[in-house]
Parts: structure tokens; C-alpha cells; sequence
């Protein structure tokens, strides 16, 4: 049977792109992979995985392109021995992983090709909480982190400083064997590290103490993290070659670290702005006042204006986090404003209170119960305006409003403790928000 060309099975002409070839094995990998129902082959999914394997590695695609198939003849690996009723309930992604390794080290094949040259050593991850004001203005901070080095006995070796080195008689010096291994889906022939020499090629007699012949050990290392203003929490700070030494002369992995940031008793983030909640009273917000607000620069002051409504937001330009990277821009600092009723007022408070209602002509009491039909009692407008949200509302609340009887007033009051019920959730919406939620058609 003759070979079908590697770019054809991958539906790219030759001098594609690495790019290119790994989009195009992923979309043709999602529908012939042999989970897929619809469109699954897997005899055309082991060939789509030969090609990829070829082409995705510098070196046997170089060879490829030159000789063709006799140029990679015997360097992929047997895909006609994987067993694929083993990926079965298995994402895409994860029996890519498993065939070509995860993203990130050496990725696939040239991974395998510099198994027994150095490599480089994992990633680490280190956890560092932070304060809210931390996040906002950045800072350094030093941590300890314990990652691989080379041993300081053997210089990496792993050989005791007495004992003999000599090539591995195993892999003859190559670090690395072909033998059928069980990976995580399947099973399959696979150039792995020689087990006798760990891919190092060589048979040490005393393997080194300090290090039971592994080469590397464990140290803890200090780092100085530098936090910039404006992170968030989730964020990932990464340190270049703050991780695992790679054994054998392998360079450093990298140290991530990752940011947890707390959060605060007043203040709420969202992106670069803060929110706060500021209680004023009924006073400052009919008359206007100047109060002292906590921002994350310290108290400063706001101007309250006169007839201020409660849920106001008052924004103080350039209080709020700075940009990351960008720290000579700020978000703002929002002010919520809650009018508060006092719920205790002395005799005195009570007497100027009840003097304040009778000028604005405020009535405090229903003279006399309204004698008539609630249409009587209201002015024509407002009952028109009653008429028009009944309309709105659903059937319902229609009958509620005929079978309740004459007294205006008490349909009233009815549907005010109803509305307040429902927006105890919404402390925050104004009092208009509240009447259109109590009028609003019940789902
Ligand atoms: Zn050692
Ligand atoms: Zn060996």
C-alpha cells in the first residue's frame, strides 16, 4: 500500500506553516478521531496522526521534505498499535495532550528527540496572597521557593566523587529506549528514557549520596517579587527561570507566581474603579454639605450638592486604581449615596421636623377617610395614570384591583408592602426603582 503524501492528509501544500499544520490536525483531529459519532474514522485518524507527527518536528519534517517517506522510515511511532476505544468519554484536547504531549515543554516530537540531551526543568507555581491596597499601589515582597538544583556534591552528575563513570551498556550512551509503554489512553511503542541510566547514557558505580544519584536536590531559594499597581486577583506574575533546574545540564523552568487579592471592608473593585457606600443625612442632602470620604489615597473630602437623592452615585475622578502598565492613569472613586432616615429623633428634632412639614404643607394625616371610590379620592391624573399601569400588569392583579373593594386607600398600602417585600434584595434602588418592581407583572 503506498504512502499518501503527509501534507495531503493535512489538506496543506508544502511550505505550510508550523501554525498552520497544527490548526489544520486539530479541526481534521475533532472530526475523524474515533469518539466523534458523526464523522469518526480511526484508520484515517492514525494516518492524520502520522502525518502530524512528521510534520509538527523540525527535524523529520527537514528529512520529509527532502526524501519523503523514506526519510522518516522507522521515527514515528507505530500508531497502528494504539488502542483508541481507550479514549473513549475523553475530550479532544486531552487525547491530544496524551498523544503529543501538553502545551509548552518541547511539545510533541521534539520532545522525544532531545529526551536524552538536556531539558528544561517544570514550571513552578507559588500561591501569594495580597492585601486590597497591595493590588492597587503594587509592591515587592520577597518569597521562598524550594525548586531542583544540581547538587552541589556531584555538580549535577550524580556520580559520588569516587566512583567510576561509564557509558550505559543499556541504551549504549543514548539515554533513551524504544519499548511498548502504557500512557494514559493507550498503549503503544514510544522512545522513552532508559530506565537503567535515567536518558542520562551513563552507568555510575556510586550514585552520590546527597542526592541518591538523581543529580539535583531541593534548595530554598529567595526571590523579590515586584507586584505593579493595578493587578487583579487571578493575576499571574511570571519569573523567568525561577523554577526546577532541567537535570543534566537542562535550563530553568519558570516560577509563576499567582495573585490572590482580598478583599476590602468598604471598598468594592471592579476593573480600575472602587465603588463605595456613604451614609449622609437627610440634612446634607437637602441642604448640601462637605464630608470627609475613606478613598485608597486616605479621607478627602466631597462635596455633597444640595437636593442630593439618595442612590446617587457622586464620582471622584482619578481615586480609583491605577492602570496596570499604565499607572499614570486612574479609574475613578464612585460614592454611593444612601440618605438615611433617623429612626430616633428627640422632642426637640420632632417639634422643627413637624414645623418643616407644615410649611412645605405636608400632610401628616388623612383628615377624614375618604368617603367616596378610590377614582374620587385621587386627582383625574394620577387615576389615569393608575388606569395605564393596570393595563400593563397581567390579569391577575386586574381582578385584584376590581375585587378590592372601594377603599383606595387600602389597595394603596397593599401593594406598597408588596413591592417592599420583593426589594429587600435592592436596598440600593432608589424609591422610583421600588414602584416599578411592585407594579411589574409577577412571573
Ligand atoms: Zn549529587
Ligand atoms: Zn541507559
Amino acid at each position: 500500500m503506498t504512502k499518501r503524501d503527509y501534507y495531503e492528509i493535512l489538506g496543506l501544500s508544502r511550505g505550510a506553516s508550523a501554525d498552520e499544520i497544527k490548526k489544520s490536525f486539530r479541526n481534521r483531529a475533532r472530526q475523524l478521531h474515533p469518539d466523534n459519532k458523526e464523522s469518526g474514522d480511526e484508520a484515517a485518524f492514525k494516518e492524520l496522526a502520522e502525518a502530524y507527527e512528521v510534520l509538527s518536528d523540525e527535524q523529520k519534517k527537514g528529512s520529509y521534505d527532502r526524501y519523503g517517506h523514506e526519510g522518516v522510515k522507522g521515527s514515528t511511532r507505530d500508531f497502528d498499535n494504539v488502542d483508541f476505544s481507550s479514549f473513549q468519554g475523553f475530550g479532544m484536547e486531552d487525547i491530544i495532550d496524551a498523544l503529543f504531549g501538553g502545551g509548552g515543554r518541547g511539545g510533541f516530537g521534539g520532545g522525544q528527540a532531545s529526551r536524552s540531551g538536556p531539558r528544561q526543568g517544570a514550571h513552578l507555581r507559588y500561591d501569594l496572597d495580597l492585601e486590597f491596597l497591595d493590588a492597587v499601589f503594587g509592591l515587592e515582597k520577597k518569597i521562598t521557593v524550594k525548586r531542583l538544583e544540581d547538587c552541589d556534591t556531584c555538580s549535577g552528575v550524580g556520580a559520588a566523587p569516587d566512583s567510576k563513570v561509564s557509558t550505559c551498556a543499556t541504551c549504549q550512551g543514548q539515554g533513551q529506549v524504544k519499548q511498548l509503554v502504557n500512557m494514559l489512553f493507550m498503549q503503544s511503542y514510544q522512545v522513552i528514557a532508559c530506565p537503567d541510566c535515567s536518558g542520562s547514557g551513563k552507568k555510575i558505580e556510586k550514585p552520590c549520596r546527597d542526592c541518591r544519584g538523581s543529580g539535583q536536590t531541593r534548595k530554598s531559594r529567595e526571590f523579590e517579587v515586584k507586584v505593579p499597581a493595578g493587578v487583579k486577583d487571578g493575576d499571574r506574575l511570571k519569573l523567568a527561570e525561577g523554577g526546577d533546574k532541567g537535570p543534566r545540564g537542562g535550563v530553568f523552568g519558570d516560577l509563576f507566581v499567582v495573585l490572590n487579592v482580598k478583599d476590602h471592608s468598604q471598598f468594592i473593585r471592579d476593573g480600575f474603579t472602587i465603588h463605595v457606600k456613604q451614609p449622609i443625612s437627610f440634612s446634607m442632602a437637602a441642604l448640601g454639605a462637605e464630608i470627609l470620604v475613606a478613598t485608597v489615597e486616605g479621607a478627602k473630602v466631597l462635596k455633597i450638592p444640595a437636593g442630593t437623592q439618595s442612590s446617587s452615585q457622586l464620582v471622584m475622578r482619578d481615586l480609583g486604581v491605577p492602570y496596570l502598565n499604565n499607572p499614570s492613569r486612574r479609574g475613578d472613586h464612585v460614592v454611593h449615596v444612601i440618605v438615611e432616615t433617623p429612626t430616633k429623633i428627640s422632642s426637640e428634632e420632632r417639634k422643627l421636623l413637624e414645623q418643616i412639614a407644615e410649611i412645605r404643607k405636608e400632610k401628616l394625616k388623612v383628615s377624614a377617610p375618604p368617603q367616596a371610590k378610590g377614582e374620587d379620592f385621587f386627582s383625574a391624573e394620577s387615576a389615569q395614570a393608575e388606569k395605564k399601569s393596570d393595563a400593563n400588569s397581567d390579569g391577575d392583579s386586574k381582578s385584584d384591583a376590581n375585587t378590592s373593594n372601594s377603599d383606595g386607600g387600602a389597595t394603596n398600602k397593599k401593594k406598597k408592602h408588596q413591592g417592599k417585600n420583593e426589594s429587600a434584595e435592592a436596598e440600593d434602588k432608589g424609591i422610583f426603582d421600588k414602584i416599578v418592581d411592585a407594579f411589574r407583572p409577577k412571573e
